[in-house]
């Protein structure tokens, strides 16, 4: 075991590394050739579950009081419990920073449905400020797959397709650990995400290869334990509710 553990680069006595689930395919990025995730209908929209007791709790549904612009104070719309993304208003992201953790976001995607593909109800959950799980009204709309809901965008199309209609709450659990890094700046682990879509897990485990791009997937440059959640302002005015998220420590996947 141990030799084949060191000719995987992974010898580190007494630790195994499980082999991410999703393995990762030959498709050029972006391609609209590659199939697409089946459907899965997810089961009838629960009333958002309460925070748990050691969670960190970043929208209640009142306040930007934990979020920021790049350009000063967050300008997105709060009201009756959500807050909406005011376009062009900017992306806004988290007042401290989060390394490996569990994270609950709601989001709901604009009714009527506006724009086709990439154009409808686009935004982005990103850990670390560089590691984005879409969002995207992903009902009934065709897009490349490895850029619909759920997608770690240009690298890992969701399991399923979990989407409920544009104007219904959805939520993401998510699992994430962060990359480490040597005192050079090499990397020892990658990034490793699982997420569960409506209660359906459609990333199981899976390693980055470095931050998320559009049309391009970036190498790994080394950065801090801990860096601000982000949501996009990708111009549509996706709703988000009840986001929280619980630090998970140093834990070894
Ligand atoms: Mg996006």
């Amino acid at each position: 075991m141990k030799r084949i553990a060191r000719l995987l680069g992974l010898a580190c006595a007494g630790l195994t590394f499980p082999a991410a689930a999703q393995v990762s395919s030959r498709w050029p990025i972006h391609s609209m050739d590659r199939p697409r995730p089946a459907v899965v209908a997810p089961g009838p929209t629960a009333r958002p579950d309460a925070p748990p007791a050691d969670a960190v709790v970043l929208f209640d549904g009142t306040d930007l009081s934990q979020w920021e612009a790049d350009s000063g104070p967050a300008r997105w719309r709060v009201d009756s419990g959500y807050m909406e993304i005011v376009g062009g208003t900017g992306s806004i992201h988290t007042t401290r920073g989060f390394g490996d953790c569990q994270l609950h976001v709601e989001w709901m995607a604009p009714l009527p449905p506006q724009g086709e593909g990439q154009e409808r109800g686009n935004s982005g959950v990103y850990l670390m400020s560089r590691y984005e799980v879409q969002v995207l009204d992903s009902y009934d709309n065709a897009t490349y797959a490895d850029g619909q809901a759920a997608a770690v965008y240009g690298q890992h199309p969701p399991l399923v397709n979990a989407s409920r209609p544009p104007g219904v709450w959805q939520s993401y659990d998510i699992v994430f650990h962060r990359p480490r890094f040597n005192a050079r700046g090499k990397v020892l682990r990658p990034a490793r995400l699982t997420v569960v879509h409506n209660g359906i897990v459609v990333q199981d485990n899976v390693e980055l290869s470095g931050p998320t791009a559009h049309q391009r997937q970036p190498p790994y440059t080394a950065h801090a334990d801990a860096l601000p959640l982000l949501l996009q302002d990708h111009g549509n005015p996706v709703r988000y509710r009840n986001i929280w998220v619980r630090s998970i420590g140093e834990s070894t996947p």
